[in-house]
């Protein structure tokens, strides 16, 4: 087998190569939005772009790519002008670093799920992992530095390992695949932030989107040098992972509708150690919603920082108060996932805690206030609203 050859172009599509090469891709696809199906490229020259693109940019009407017959119809017309349609991302995966301003524009340049968390692009075989701090999971932001849980798709019901999300992780931690962690902090841009690999998964009780509870897959994922960088030694998963039948039958008071800050907090504190590494047991790495839960109960209508200066008047689209719960030492520096170590604060106080200039005084402030709003609270033992 040959390289397939650059077709002979023509001089209108030598026209839409020779504005791709001067005003770059990202300019290309601004000038030209793909519009209506963008799951195929045209090779211009060396470089490659959505089909409707460059149909736009050669003057052509809008593809209509929207069934096969269109599809076929579409490909003759582009063959016409010496063009060949591909599927997207074979030419060009993304580069660790890459930012998007949401998951749209990355479904624009690489094909594929637009909704799901765990996806693969067409014509890729890796798999990708989203987390959006302000999505239906609320991920926290990951760590380098140790492993860090990350819910699994579904998002309502118990989860299943057989849903098409969870089966491309399932599959890439068997094979001990390197998968791409993208990350999206509120109010920023969604980042392909880092390589990992899925160390360990067990079940856990989480909520769902109409906030019933439900059984969910909890992936932990370490950060890893790079594509073929594999596993630290010690890293390697020594345990099978949990069968969904070993899981504990008891709903958790995480997951029940008003449990008290005491059942909380017992739970946290009496978790099992659920992941076995070779030669040592950590913690479970995950966030607990258990932590999370007794922080917003512990809170009830308040933002927890002395030096606010009210909440904002708007509330959640559950009716709640627009709460931010911050680990006051991260996570990623060996910081406590308990109430003890979290405060639920309002927007602003967040931002203040974690961007102003007087950050690390109000760190060191709030970690005193955390403590002592923790030991009163185990006194009060106040239950959620229902
Ligand atoms: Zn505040």
């Amino acid at each position: 087998m040959t390289e397939p050859t650059v077709p002979q172009l023509s001089q209108r599509a030598l026209l839409a190569s020779d504005e791709v090469v001067r005003i770059g891709l990202d300019e290309f696809f601004v000038k030209y939005p793909p519009t209506g199906s963008a799951g195929f490229l045209v090779p211009l020259g060396t470089t490659q772009v959505p089909a409707q693109s460059a149909a736009a940019a050669m003057g052509l009407n809008p593809l209509n790519l929207t069934n096969d017959a269109s599809r076929r119809r579409s490909e003759l017309k582009m063959l016409e002008h010496g063009l060949r349609m591909m599927p997207t991302a074979v030419y060009s995966p993304p580069q660790i670093g890459e930012t998007h301003p949401h998951r749209t524009s990355i479904k624009i340049r690489y094909g594929g799920d637009l909704i799901s968390g765990i996806v693969k692009f067409p014509g890729d075989t890796i798999v990708n992992c989203f987390a959006d701090e302000s999505g239906a999971y609320a991920d926290d932001p990951p760590t380098r530095d140790a492993p860090f849980g990350y819910r699994g798709d579904g998002l309502q019901g118990n989860q299943k390992l057989t849903s098409p999300g969870n089966k491309r992780l399932e599959a890439a931690r068997l094979e001990h695949a390197a998968v791409r962690f993208w990350h999206k902090p509120r109010g920023g841009q969604f980042t392909f932030e880092m390589w990992c690999m899925v160390v360990h998964r067990h079940w856990g009780w989480g909520i769902d989107t109409r906030g019933e509870n439900r059984q969910e897959v909890v992936w932990t994922l370490s950060a890893i040098d790079g594509p073929d960088a594999g596993l630290p030694e010690d890293l390697i998963d020594s345990s099978a992972s949990d069968p969904v039948a070993d899981m504990d039958n008891t709903v958790g008071p995480e997951a029940q509708a008003n449990p008290t800050y005491l059942d909380l907090v017992d739970r946290l504190e009496t978790r099992p150690e659920v992941v076995h590494v070779k030669n040592r047991v950590r913690r479970d790495p995950a966030r607990s919603l258990a932590a999370r839960r007794a922080v917003l109960i512990r809170a009830g209508e308040e933002c927890e920082s002395p030096w606010c200066t009210g909440m904002p008047a708007d509330r959640s689209v559950t009716d709640e108060p627009l709460f931010e719960v911050d680990h006051v030492e991260d996570l990623a520096l060996k910081g406590a996932d308990h109430p003890a170590n979290m405060v639920a604060l309002c927007p602003n106080c967040h931002a203040a805690k974690t961007r102003g200039s007087r950050a690390e005084e109000r760190r060191r402030q709030l970690k005193k206030i955390a403590n002592e709003k923790h030991a009163a609270a185990m006194k009060r033992n106040p239950r959620a609203a229902q």
